[in-house]
């Protein structure tokens, strides 16, 4: 039996990159790690947000499409995308959000805190503050050290069959149950970030995918051995795969569960220093080899950021 030590990173589809990078640096503080194009569809961003490092566990990456259709939150997708600060840190982003005019709600889910609210193009995001032993590894200007985000808490799972993507996650992904509620199953990994996830008990509206909507969630997988590994495993509990592909900051295979949400299992290696230095990360454009030579005409034709 395999098990993934947490979530790797999340993908969604937003709109405007400006405004995706004026809130996810300046109202959370989080950092643009990596500005690259859509490998798949290089005439647009893939915009990559973390810790300094960018250290699986925090990575959160968008698609932005200014002219994409809305999507709907539901069924076959990741429903809310939660972060987690300190216990001493939600009255700051309460109020912090609150100073932004965004409007947020206050929940107790799993005796755990909670501020819900949505990104700039109607992402569904949550702040949960939960006590553990991590501690974040990037500044911001306005936010105190001790109340920045660490990464992920975890995620929602919005699932066509719950109980199906349940034991997925927790007899292929390898976590465990560890708490159940009239709404949520929730399961936990080894990790101290990225490793909750919430399976959602009902959820009756279908998801479409469009701006304001995850794409797919990723799971950790070691080294490409330990990938390889995957692939197998996956395919062994009937599973189909895709092949595997590079991704350049890690190897990335992907899957639709039984419950239809796009899962996937990346890699820990290289990471997001192989093609930049650490303390540059994400202030120029990369691109992967087999683009440089069309540099020019991608970067004409890619909108500014700032
Ligand atoms: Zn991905």
């Amino acid at each position: 039996m395999k098990k993934t030590t947490s979530i790797h990173h999340i993908s969604a589809i937003v709109g405007n990159p400006k405004e995706t990078v004026a809130f996810y640096s300046s109202v959370l503080g989080l950092r643009l790690i990596k500005k690259t194009v859509n490998f798949d569809d290089p005439g647009t961003y893939h915009l990559y947000f973390g810790d300094e490092q960018g250290s699986p566990g925090t990575i959160l990456t968008f698609f932005p499409w200014p002219n994409a259709y809305k999507g709907t939150v539901g069924t076959g997708q990741v429903g809310t995308t939660l972060f987690q600060v300190d216990t001493n840190a939600l009255d700051f982003w309460f109020e912090r959000l609150q100073s932004f005019n965004i409007k947020a709600t206050r929940e107790i889910v799993f005796e755990e805190e909670t501020l819900y609210f949505s990104d700039p193009h109607g992402l569904s995001l949550g702040i949960v503050a939960r006590s553990g032993s991590v501690t974040h590894t990037w500044k911001s200007s306005d936010i105190p050290d001790d109340k920045m985000i660490l990464g992920f808490a975890g995620a929602q799972l919005l699932s066509t069959h719950a109980d199906k993507t349940s034991e997925l996650v927790e007899q292929v992904l390898g976590f465990e149950q560890i708490a159940e509620s009239e709404t949520y199953t929730r399961f936990k990994s080894s990790e101290q970030v990225g490793h909750t996830l919430d399976i959602k008990k009902v959820e009756p509206i279908t998801g479409s995918f469009g701006v304001g909507t995850v794409h797919h969630i990723a799971f950790r997988a070691k080294d490409e051995v330990d990938h390889l590994d995957w692939q197998n495993f996956l395919m062994e509990n009937g599973y189909l795969t895709t092949e595997i592909k590079d991704r350049d900051y890690f190897k990335a295979m992907y899957f639709k569960e039984h419950g239809d949400i796009i899962m996937e299992i990346a890699t820990d290696t290289p990471g997001f220093s192989v093609d930049e230095p650490l303390e540059h990360l994400g202030e120029t454009l990369q691109l992967p080899e087999w683009l440089e030579s069309k540099r020019i005409l991608i970067e004409h034709h890619l909108p500014p950021l700032s």
